[in-house]
């Protein structure tokens, strides 16, 4: 076969998967390619939080957080069990660590424990409460030079000015030291005078833009080319193994030859409305996910195609997002949990613990749905002094910006609703009153004594991580019996689909029958999930894609036998 272009390990898909793939690959001496398709770097990944889920690694050590590999194996096992096979659940638990150690020594990579972020399932054996979920830091996109302009960097904050999470954290609880910490870092926002003059966004990137620029500024270092607007397009075989793969580049056609495999990290394919239909239950479609456009299932057809073996096409990494005026569609993952706010279906019922893990409310949400009380979409129902202090998702508390100051777009487009009593707002919702109000009034009784018997909101500490410390006795539960009420519509949203190829603990692409494809591996969201259809805590989809990518790159370079010379 002919080829254009040579090089050891060709990986499809720039973010943290993919980059991760392409700097473990050349460290250990691969000549490496990575391509992406869209114009702008980065993918999913610059769209989120960056926390990296790892459990037992050497930066928790550091800062006397008592963890181990075995007591994280103990606790995916008791989640996952032998819904994924028992050694890849195994080489995630007792590799995360490795990947870290190597990334951080090999790459500009930093991760501290964020020790407050806690598992998300407080009574299964080898839980922690706390450290296994790791904060990416801030980097300046100065270190990037031109490719500055080239990172998607788009994550929605609600601030001018990144944060990272223990910012966010210190900012949320509104004291002094978090007024502190505002002026501090809006002061080094508007002193930057040489971007602000520029018109240009904060130069000191956080969260899943800080941590795809370290990536790409640890591609920049060992000269590895990325190229954009480059769609992998076929792969390309010979007896039976995958020898490389056609890429599409400034619309030319090249044959890259990958000498020793070429990795799969080109996110899932929530973007795709047929595979969503034809994999996953309705009501779906592509509307409502989070997660970057790039997600359109490229990889796992590609990989279907020769055979390849698919795991939880099903399944999401779920969260209710909402979608704005003028399109974006954002996660809700901080704001169900605040005192004085329940989320209801079409019966004005509750049909969720609110407070619990994103991904399990949307679960709830389906549930709901198929049991015909009309969930998707749902509501998040709150009252005004809810309003008055607390974020809602993207919209800030009307003690920062009141009613009068929101975009009008926000109530036309049905996004957010007011109304001066219950009964009113139920009418503009088009929902059952008398459920609506039967409910307020049964979660109002129980709210004012902290507890919740209906759905047990508040009982766990991770149901508490995002609520109100100051209201007690239980930091998730206030009435909603101060008008005006108010309404968010949410969607059975994802921040990326879960099912793709079937891989093993190598992350090589199996067969149904269980025999890998040579030369083909596959990390991320391409790849069927590690962590089944769970979601043990805040970082696990890029915890485990950058620790599959690392493993790939590790057994496709070391590998002497698989090498196709
Ligand atoms: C709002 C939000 C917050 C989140 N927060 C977190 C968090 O804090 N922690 C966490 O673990 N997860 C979080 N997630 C989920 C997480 O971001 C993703 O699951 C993860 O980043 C996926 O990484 P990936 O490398 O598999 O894919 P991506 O980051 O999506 O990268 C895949 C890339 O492949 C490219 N591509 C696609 N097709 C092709 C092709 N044919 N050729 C070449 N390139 C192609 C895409 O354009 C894309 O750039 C969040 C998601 C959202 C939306």
């Amino acid at each position: 076969m002919q080829y254009d272009q040579e090089v050891d390990w060709l990986v499809a898909g720039s973010g943290a998967a993919g980059m991760t793939g392409a700097i473990v690959a050349h460290q250990l001496g691969g000549r490496v390619l990575v391509v992406e398709k869209e114009p702008r770097y980065g993918g999913t990944t610059c769209k989120s939080g960056g926390v990296a889920w790892l459990p037992g690694n050497h930066r928790q050590a550091e800062l006397g957080i008592d963890d181990s590999a075995e007591e994280g194996w103990r606790y995916l096992q008791a989640l996952i069990g032998d819904s994924v096979s028992p050694p890849r659940l195994r080489a995630f638990a007792t590799r995360a660590g490795d990947m870290l150690d190597f990334m951080m020594r090999h790459s500009r990579v930093e991760f501290t424990p964020l020790p407050e972020y806690m598992d998300y399932y407080p009574t299964q054996p080898g839980y922690k409460s706390g450290g296994r979920s790791m904060d990416p830091g801030a980097f300046s996109l100065r270190e990037l030079g031109p490719e500055a302009e080239r990172i998607r960097n788009d994550y929605d904050s609600l601030l001018r000015c990144n944060i990272t999470v223990p910012e966010g954290r210190k900012l949320g609880d509104m004291g002094l030291a978090a007024m502190w910490l505002g002026v501090r870092l809006y002061a080094r926002y508007w002193l930057d005078l040489s971007a602000r003059l520029r018109g240009k966004p904060d130069q000191r990137v956080t969260l899943g833009a800080g941590l795809v620029a370290r990536l790409r500024r640890s591609l920049m270092d060992r000269d590895i080319p990325l190229w954009l607007n480059a769609p992998l397009g076929e792969l390309l075989l010979e007896d039976g193994r995958v020898t490389g793969a056609v890429v599409v580049r400034e619309g030319v056609e090249q044959r890259i030859r990958a000498r020793r495999g070429v990795l799969l990290a080109m996110g899932g394919f929530s973007h795709n409305a047929a595979m969503r239909q034809a994999f996953q239950q309705a009501p779906i479609g592509a509307d409502w996910t989070a997660a970057a456009p790039g997600a359109t299932g490229d990889g796992i057809r590609m990989g279907q195609s020769l055979g390849a073996a698919l795991g939880f096409m099903r399944s999401a990494w779920w969260s209710p997002t909402y979608r704005m005026p003028d399109g974006r569609v954002l996660a809700l993952i901080a704001g169900k949990a605040y005192p004085g706010s329940i989320m209801v279906n079409r019966k004005g019922l509750r049909f969720t613990n609110e407070a619990q893990p994103y991904e399990d409310v949307v679960k709830d949400q389906y549930a709901s749905e198929a049991r015909g009380e009309g969930a998707i979409p749902c509501y998040l129902v709150f009252d005004a002094r809810y309003r008055q202090q607390y974020p809602v998702g993207h919209i800030k508390p009307g003690k920062m910006v009141g009613d009068g100051q929101l975009p009008k777009a926000l109530f036309s487009s049905g996004l957010l609703t007011r109304a001066e009593s219950l009964d009113e707002l139920a009418a503009a919702l088009d929902i059952d009153a008398a459920g609506l109000k039967a409910t307020v009034e049964r979660f109002n009784r129980h709210a004012r004594e902290g507890r919740d018997p209906d759905y047990g909101r508040g009982d766990s500490e991770h149901d508490r991580y995002y609520a109100d410390p100051k209201v007690q006795p239980n930091p998730c539960l206030g009435p909603l019996d101060t008008a005006p009420y108010y309404a968010l519509r949410c969607e059975a949203g994802d921040l990326d689909t879960k099912g793709g190829l079937l891989c093993d603990e190598h992350g090589r692409v199996l067969k149904e029958s269980g025999e890998a494809i040579p030369g083909l591996y596959s990390a991320g969201n391409t790849s069927a999930a590690v962590m089944g259809d769970t979601y043990p805590g805040a970082g696990a989809t890029i915890g485990s894609a950058m620790t599959f990518a690392y493993l790939a790159a590790l057994h496709a370079l070391n590998d002497e036998e698989s090498a196709n010379e």
